[in-house]
Formats: C-alpha cells, sequence, structure tokens
C-alpha cells in the first residue's frame, strides 16, 4: 500500500505496517469497521458496521435510507479503522497499562454498485463472509430486498496497520515493584448454536455452523 503523510504511522512507528499482506489479514479477521465521515455541515460521525473485503475494496451495504450510505456513497472523502484486541497489558505503573492489538486504518472513497445481478451476487459474499457457506444454505435476496438495499463499494487508496504484541514495557525502576504484571490474553469464540424457536422441525444444525464452532 502506498505510505504518505496521512498513513505513515508517527506515534511509536515500529508498530507501522503498510505491506497488503498484514493489512488484509487484519481486516479478513474482523466483520466490523468503524467507518467516519463528515456530514456537509462538517459534523464528524463514526458509524460501526459489517463490511466483506474483496482486493482492496470493502464493500459495505444498508437501507436506502442510511445517511451513512447516502453520503458516504457521493464519493466524499472517507476513513474507517478495523481493530481486533488480542490481550490486556498490565503493567506496573499506572502509565504503562496497554493493550496487545492489530488494527487497521484506511482512507479512500465509495462508490455505488447499482447492477442489480452485481448486487445479488455480492450479498451473496456478505453473507459468506459473515459465516463461510451460508450463502448457499439460505435464500438469496429477491428484487424488492435488492432495491431496497444500497451496497457501496469503498476503495482503499492507502491504509495503514498498526500492531502491539509482547509484555508489558514496564520502567526500569519499577520492575522492583512487588507488583503483578503480565498479558491477559483476549480471545474470541464462538459458543453452541441456539436453533430459533420457529424452525422447521427436524432442520439439523447447517454444516457451515459446525465448521464455525469447529474453528
Ligand atoms: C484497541 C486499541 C486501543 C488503543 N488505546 C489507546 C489509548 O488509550 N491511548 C492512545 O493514545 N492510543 C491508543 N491506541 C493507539 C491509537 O490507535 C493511536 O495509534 C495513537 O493514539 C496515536 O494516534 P495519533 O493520531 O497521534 O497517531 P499518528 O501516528 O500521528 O497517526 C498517523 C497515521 O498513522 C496511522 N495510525 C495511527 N494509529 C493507528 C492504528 N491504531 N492502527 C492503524 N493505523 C494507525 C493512521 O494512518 C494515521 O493517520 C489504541 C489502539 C488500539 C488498536
Amino acid at each position: 500500500m502506498p505510505q504518505n503523510a496521512r498513513t505513515k504511522v508517527r506515534r511509536v512507528a515500529q508498530r507501522g505496517h503498510y505491506d497488503r499482506e498484514t493489512i488484509h489479514a487484519i481486516l479478513d479477521s474482523s466483520w466490523i469497521a468503524h467507518v467516519s465521515f463528515a456530514d456537509p455541515k462538517g459534523q464528524p460521525f463514526v458509524i460501526p458496521m459489517l463490511y466483506a473485503r474483496e482486493g482492496d475494496s470493502l464493500y459495505l451495504h444498508g437501507s436506502i435510507a442510511s445517511r451513512l450510505l447516502k453520503s458516504v456513497g457521493s464519493g466524499i472523502e472517507t476513513c474507517l479503522c478495523v481493530t481486533l484486541v488480542d490481550g490486556v497489558v498490565l503493567a506496573r505503573s499506572h502509565f504503562h497499562h496497554s493493550m496487545n492489538y492489530r488494527s487497521v486504518v484506511a482512507f479512500g472513497q465509495a462508490v455505488a454498485v447499482e447492477d442489480p445481478a452485481d448486487k445479488a451476487a455480492i450479498f451473496e459474499r456478505f453473507v459468506d463472509a459473515l459465516i463461510p457457506g451460508r450463502a448457499r444454505e439460505s435464500r438469496a435476496a429477491d428484487r424488492n430486498e435488492i432495491n431496497a438495499t444500497s451496497l457501496l463499494r469503498f476503495d482503499i487508496e492507502d491504509a495503514s496497520a498498526k500492531i502491539r504484541t509482547g509484555e508489558p514495557k514496564d520502567d526500569p525502576a519499577d520492575r522492583e515493584l512487588p507488583v503483578w504484571a503480565g498479558v491477559v490474553p483476549v480471545t474470541q469464540h464462538f459458543g453452541e448454536a441456539i436453533t430459533a424457536a420457529d424452525v422447521v422441525a427436524g432442520v439439523p444444525i447447517p454444516r457451515s455452523v459446525i465448521n464455525l464452532l469447529g474453528r
């Protein structure tokens, strides 16, 4: 990814990464982006949304009435952030408490995807981005649903990743203190699936969900 003035990590610069592989890996490990934009009056907003990545683009979707999709879809400068928390870092001093994380900040502009066939195909990708294999197990969007949904393709112009790993970074003088320090890992896991009360009798838990639980 091109590195420039707006994406260069200045604060703790050694945690910055700009290669596609690292940026894509972080984007593919999450579902939620916080999308920021300013409305025509200059009022800033940050809104969390689902996304599905394809190459250097992220698809965003929502109601055609969504302010965010209308604003961002008009082609204005947009910035979004994806964050994964890997651990809580406990130091001897208050000052050095921290988190282990992987995050991406991406800049770019979005365009609306209008073609109904393209929209239907990308909605499928969205469902599979949530749970791989789920799209073919469930009903595809019909014409009304496609028309009621805005779909944007956010093209990443440039992006940075920032990654913190490892132990607390205490001051040397504090290492003598009788205070516990270390890292409490944070992991995401899937719980047992809960079948909806009105599922047709005898329909089993599908393969996509079983695969998810096995991860
Ligand atoms: C879960 C989490 C918790 C955090 N908690 C704090 C906190 O409490 N206090 C704090 O000061 N900082 C925290 N950070 C770090 C924070 O995200 C910023 O990196 C830091 O505050 C420096 O901001 P800045 O604007 O001065 O960065 P600069 O280095 O000036 O930012 C320049 C450019 O670097 C890139 N960049 C900066 N930060 C990130 C990032 N996190 N991920 C990807 N690219 C980035 C962007 O492209 C940005 O435009 C946290 C980060 C995460 C992921």
